[in-house]
């Protein structure tokens, strides 16, 4: 196919390689191979059917097809059933992505251990939201107010080329209450989507707790 737009307005946003694969496989532990294989038949991303992004940083895992592959598990399982999928997936991408990103950005550490909770969740939140910074074509602020820290997202994946009438940006979601789970050794925090893209609003934010439920 002939693209005769000029190639500055044909910029794709993409994730890297490496995080696109954990995508596909966060979502292969949640519902099987079989189960992912229907959805990205179902998504029309047939090219990535037993076929996943191999594991290295160029930026190739396109936000559309993140988005398409979400929309996929909405039209299958319904808005419910797919927010629950997309809630567990977020939770295993997490744990793929903090053995492939943590030794990058230095977490895990024994200094990064001691510091107080509170400490540990900013410092923590701030080395994820650089990881997608600096890896990635998603674009991370970060804000706070009293009791909450404030994760905005100005180019969203999660939810690209979507509509919907509730925020729908759960494997966000999920990855984040994994990851404050993870930050915290074990204590749970309230983490949801206020504004989402894909209902009309100029980004997606995601308001996770500064106390941990327990
Ligand atoms: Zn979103």
């Amino acid at each position: 196919m002939v693209n005769t737009k000029p190639a500055t307005t044909q910029r794709t946003y993409c994730y890297p390689n490496k995080m696109g694969r954990i995508v596909l496989l966060a979502t292969e532990e949640v519902m099987g191979r079989n189960g992912v294989n229907a959805v990205l038949n179902l998504a029309r991303l047939k090219h990535l059917v037993n076929n996943y992004p191999p594991n290295n940083f160029d930026r190739q895992f396109s936000f559309d097809d993140f988005g398409r592959l979400q929309q996929a598990l909405e039209e299958m399982y319904g808005p419910r059933g797919a927010r629950g999928l997309a809630l567990r997936a977020g939770h295993a991408a997490f744990k793929y992505g903090i053995k492939e990103f943590g030794p990058v950005v230095g977490i895990g550490d024994l200094a990064f251990r001691l510091l107080p909770l509170g400490m540990k969740m900013k410092v923590g939140i701030e080395v994820f939201a650089e990881v997608f910074n600096k890896f990635s074509d998603q674009i991370v602020r970060l804000g706070e107010d009293e009791s909450h820290y404030i994760w905005t997202i100005d180019r969203c994946p999660v939810c690209w080329g979507r509509h919907a009438n509730e925020p729908c940006c759960y494997f966000a979601v999920g990855i984040l209450q994994e990851g404050a789970y993870w930050v915290s050794g074990g204590k749970s925090f309230s983490v949801e989507e206020t504004t989402c893209i894909a209902k009309g609003d100029n980004a997606c934010v995601i308001l996770i707790t500064k106390r941990p439920l327990d």
